[in-house]
């Protein structure tokens, strides 16, 4: 045994979130994004349970040459296409599909000389602003596509700004020009990430690209999971590996910014910034101890951080603590860190163990 830090990862919530996503949107085909290591439960762990996906999104050749290696035959999309010419033979050879967001990857399709033809998706900037061609001179671009030997199936996908506010019109504006320009050329469609999802029925087309809906976050602010019926898929457990008594005025951990305002009981539990709890978590963060929620106090270290026991004076050393998934959404730990959920599933450390729930 090692440290006591684990994740567990269930995958009957994994599908059952995926069951979530097809009866939002029972006519779209899902193209789970498995992205950033399955937002780090693990990349071929996610895509091998999320076999009944249509498609899968990664961002990198390397992700997506290791879901052909672990066997997935069906769909792969890389969401931000070919980052150099090289790559194309490679995409081409692994049937992958490559989303085209600029004029480059535009000419170097052009200059493909056969072989197999890549499914491309033309990226819309409909309002995001990242990438994409706006839709004055997306027109041209799936001309060219069009006319390209090299280029197979040719759909058209969108990305959502701000679809995880459900009172902001912007996206309606987004839907909008993204079917007019639809419309106009024909085509799959494709825009709705997980927020569009679950709050913009409109927006569910012919393809949906869902992300961490499918890990059991919520995709829309203020609202919890369980609102749309969504089980969280990785919990981030540990143990408690000290419970000290201190005195009133006795400074907690790094910078000694923590006092006790009465003589108390203070638990160490092993994780920290080092397994990818963040840093940031204030005072106050919630913690599950024995599954009653106990605050953090001081800072977040590489390995440890403390707690406040007063309203859990019976805590022992080898209980059973919680940072985040069943019992305690990883979102509301995210709000106190000051980020989202994404950023906290996705930097859970290489050494933090995966393991599957016990059963039952
Ligand atoms: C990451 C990503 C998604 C998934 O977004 P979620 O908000 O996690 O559902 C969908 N589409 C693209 C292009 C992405 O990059």
């Amino acid at each position: 045994m090692s440290r006591p830090a684990r994740v567990q990862l269930s995958a009957a919530a994994l599908r059952h979130n995926l069951a979530r996503v097809r009866s939002y949107a029972p006519a779209s085909r899902v193209m789970a994004v498995v992205k950033a290591n399955g937002y780090g439960h693990g990349l071929e762990w996610a895509a091998q349970v999320l076999s009944g996906a249509d498609a899968f999104g990664v961002t990198s050749l390397d992700e997506a040459i290791a879901l052909r290696r672990a066997g997935v035959t069906g769909p792969v999309c890389l969401l931000e296409g070919a980052f150099r010419r090289e790559e194309l033979a490679e995409i081409a050879a692994h049937r992958l599909a490559a989303v085209v967001h600029h004029d480059r990857q535009v000419e170097q399709l052009e200059r493909l000389s056969g072989g197999t033809p890549v499914d491309v998706w033309l990226k819309i900037d409909t309002g995001m602003h990242r990438i994409g061609f706006d839709s004055g001179r997306a027109g041209e671009a799936f001309r060219r596509l069009r006319a390209c030997r090299g280029v197979g199936s040719l759909g058209l996908l969108s990305h959502f700004a701000r679809a995880d506010n459900p009172l902001d019109d912007a996206t309606v504006l987004q839907i909008r020009q993204f079917q007019a320009f639809a419309a106009a050329v024909g085509g799959e469609r494709s825009i709705a990430n997980s927020a569009g999802i679950v709050a913009w029925p409109e927006s569910r087309m012919e393809w949906v690209r869902p992300g961490i809906m499918l890990y059991g976050a919520s995709p829309v602010i203020g609202q919890p999971a369980g609102a749309y019926g969504l089980e969280p898929v990785m919990t981030l457990h540990s143990e408690v590996i000290a419970v000290n008594r201190w005195r009133r005025g006795d400074a907690i951990g790094y910078g000694g910014d923590w006092r006790c305002p009465q003589d108390m009981p203070v638990g160490v539990v092993a994780i920290g910034y080092g397994d990818g709890y963040p840093r940031h978590a204030p005072s106050g963060t919630p913690v599950l101890v024995n599954g009653r929620r106990v605050p953090l106090i001081g800072r977040v270290s590489m390995d440890m951080i403390t707690v406040d026991l007063r309203t859990q004076p019976d805590t022992r050393v080898g209980d059973p603590a919680v940072l985040w998934g069943q019992g305690l959404p990883v979102e509301e730990i995210a709000a106190h860190a000051g980020t989202i959920s994404y950023e906290l599933l996705c930097h859970v450390a290489p050494r933090v163990m995966r393991v599957a729930p016990p059963e039952g």
